[in-house]
């Protein structure tokens, strides 16, 4: 968990990364809200928060959820209120760049809404001796409406973990990825015995023929399935997931 939980703050407090944590792309009234979440998959913990506003790292937050509350998901204000009673101080995760960005974004309004560029989240399977755990963290989509929350925090569309069969995370639009329920199909695939790479190739080809239009958005996933072997597709372009073992990194291309 500690390995998992390093390797998602590195990003949530890279400013020059404009989809996660600090430097994260605001909403349409300027104002950064973080999504992020855990799943284990040998007891089915989990916790996550969403539209967490002036708290770093959301991870290590999502990941006082799932140890410290019986609950799941905290939201908004709620999970503002828990992160300081837990010790975290508010910080500012807006940055010069990002405040120049979201500017120029209202000078230039021609539409009103979220893009459908410069998102991302960043995404971290563990893999114990069959243990599996997972976690994740975004801005969400620049731009976004006040309140919304995307696929991130939510157990079976962004991330999902069961020892039983394998762990899965998600990247991309969001409400694609929740229509879907990605992660959790990706999972019950491998449960039936698919490879990691055909259970997140067989979900992402559903997609596209269940709603071709879903080709025209990305929406990338990533499994890991309970013996160690992993998988990657994406509706479009090529997508890259690192994977690292005994200190040597290789890349996993969709
Ligand atoms: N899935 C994220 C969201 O919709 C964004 C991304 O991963 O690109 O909030």
């Amino acid at each position: 968990m500690d390995s998992v939980e390093r390797g998602v703050i590195a990003v949530e407090m890279n400013r020059r990364v404009h989809s996660v944590g600090r430097g994260g792309l605001p909403n349409t009234s300027g104002q950064v809200e973080l999504d992020a979440a855990w799943m284990e998959g040998s007891q089915l913990r989990a916790g996550g928060v969403a539209a967490l506003r002036d708290i770093l790292p959301a991870v290590s937050v999502a990941r006082k959820v799932m140890e410290k509350t019986p609950h799941v998901l905290l939201v908004g204000e709620g999970a503002e209120g828990f992160a300081r009673q837990q010790g975290f101080r508010p910080q500012r995760l807006l940055t010069k760049e990002s405040i120049r960005l979201w500017r120029e974004w209202k000078r230039n309004q021609a539409s009103s809404g979220a893009s459908g560029s410069g998102h991302d989240t960043v995404g971290v399977i563990g893999w114990h001796k069959g243990h599996t755990i997972v976690a994740c963290s975004t801005s969400g989509l620049p731009w976004k409406l006040p309140g919304r929350v995307g696929d991130s925090p939510i157990i079976g569309a962004g991330l999902y973990a069961d020892d039983q069969a394998g762990a899965a995370v998600a990247t991309g639009i969001g409400e694609e990825i929740l229509r879907f329920s990605v992660t959790s199909r990706v999972v019950e695939a491998m449960r039936r015995g698919a490879s990691a790479q055909n259970a997140c190739e067989g979900v992402i080809r559903f997609m596209i023929r269940r709603k071709p239009e879903t080709t025209k958005t990305m929406v990338a996933v990533l499994a890991v399935r309970k013996d160690g072997q992993c998988g990657v597709a994406a509706t479009r372009g090529v997508f890259s997931a690192y994977i690292r073992k005994d200190k040597r990194i290789t890349e996993l291309r969709s």
